[in-house]
């Protein structure tokens, strides 16, 4: 219930601000649900991680109308149980291959394994169950934070929330509002800042504790500092359990420390390695990395410095 002294134009923002996380919902919702052209396959079987979660993209060709290709017969190998960061230009397809993974859409031609198993033959449900992700940008519930924390797995603990929360550097926060984790979300709509929001996406993924996590520029809000604080954490959790990981940033400094660094270009991998391997390289990573550290050491802030600079 409104209390009439609030300004009305505030009402207005809060009631955008609330409406537009609820659109969100409402997007992820209907692309799961109204993309009728993806079918289970009448002899599928639940997704087996047999190999510790190696994900194979091969050959696959794809995009989003006929006329205009995003990937172009791309084969990629993601080794079980690796942090491995997906970097490149503006558009180059990214986050496709996230939306290709989760079966949203389903390739034009190749195939795409996980564990040996092409992910159109596997139960959707056991597919999208095995697969956590922080996207760009976190659709939250009208409801309480911690609520909005525990959609991760609904049978959670408190303490398992609360714990969640630490590893992502949010409960500090979330333990000074007046109401803590009960603080309504789309109360709060205006004051929850993008980093905030991030760090709840975070805190979701960690109670869900899927066997594949993707992070699509997950800690973009963040300023340096609480950013590499989370990085740390996300790390050891990364090494403790073994997970397989992909890290989708423009921002190179965050990702330096990945066993593998797939570089896309024009829906291919232009180069692919360790950091190491593709300084020593001296292309496209090379230059990416030399072009933001110059900046950054100018103190230019590094959010401003994207790869497609
Ligand atoms: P960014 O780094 O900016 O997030 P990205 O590399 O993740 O970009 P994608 O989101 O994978 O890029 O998009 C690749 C291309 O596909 C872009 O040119 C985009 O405009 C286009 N695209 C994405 N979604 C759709 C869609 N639903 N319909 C048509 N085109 C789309």
């Amino acid at each position: 219930v409104f209390q009439l002294s609030v300004p009305l134009n505030f009402l207005g923002s809060v009631y955008r601000e609330l409406r537009q996380s609820l659109l969100d919902m409402e997007t992820l919702f209907n692309l799961q649900k109204v993309n009728v052209s993806i079918k289970e396959a009448p002899n599928a079987k639940p997704l087996a991680l047999t190999k510790g979660g190696e994900i194979k993209f091969e050959n696959v060709t794809f995009g989003y109308t006929a006329d205009r290709p995003i990937l172009r017969n791309l084969t990629v190998t993601i080794p079980a149980g690796k942090k491995v960061a997906i970097v490149g230009p503006s558009g180059c397809g990214k986050s496709t291959l996230l939306r290709l993974l989760f079966r949203y859409y389903d390739v034009a031609s190749g195939r795409i394994l996980i564990d040996d198993q092409d992910v159109r033959q596997v139960q959707i449900e056991s597919l999208r169950k095995s697969i956590g992700v922080v996207p760009q940008d976190t659709p939250l519930f009208n409801d309480t934070v911690e609520h909005n924390i525990r959609y991760g797995d609904m049978s959670a603990p408190h303490e398992r929330v609360i714990a969640a929360a630490r590893r992502a550097r949010i409960h500090d926060i979330i333990s000074s509002w007046k109401e803590g984790y009960q603080t309504k979300v789309g109360e709060r709509g205006l004051m929850i800042s993008g980093g905030e929001k991030q760090r709840l996406a975070v805190s979701r993924l960690l109670v869900k504790d899927p066997p594949l996590l993707f992070f699509d520029e997950a800690t973009s809000a963040l300023d340096t500092h609480t950013e590499q604080a989370l990085m740390q954490n996300i790390n050891s959790i990364l090494r403790e359990k073994a997970r397989t990981s992909v890290f989708v940033a423009h921002r190179l400094r965050t990702i330096y420390d990945a066993d593998l660094i797939i570089v896309l270009k024009e829906g291919r991998v232009a180069e692919q390695g360790t950091h190491q391997e593709l300084i020593d390289h001296g292309g496209l990573y090379s230059e990416l990395w030399s072009a933001q550290e110059t900046l950054f050491h100018n103190g230019v802030s590094e959010r401003e410095v994207l790869v497609d600079d």
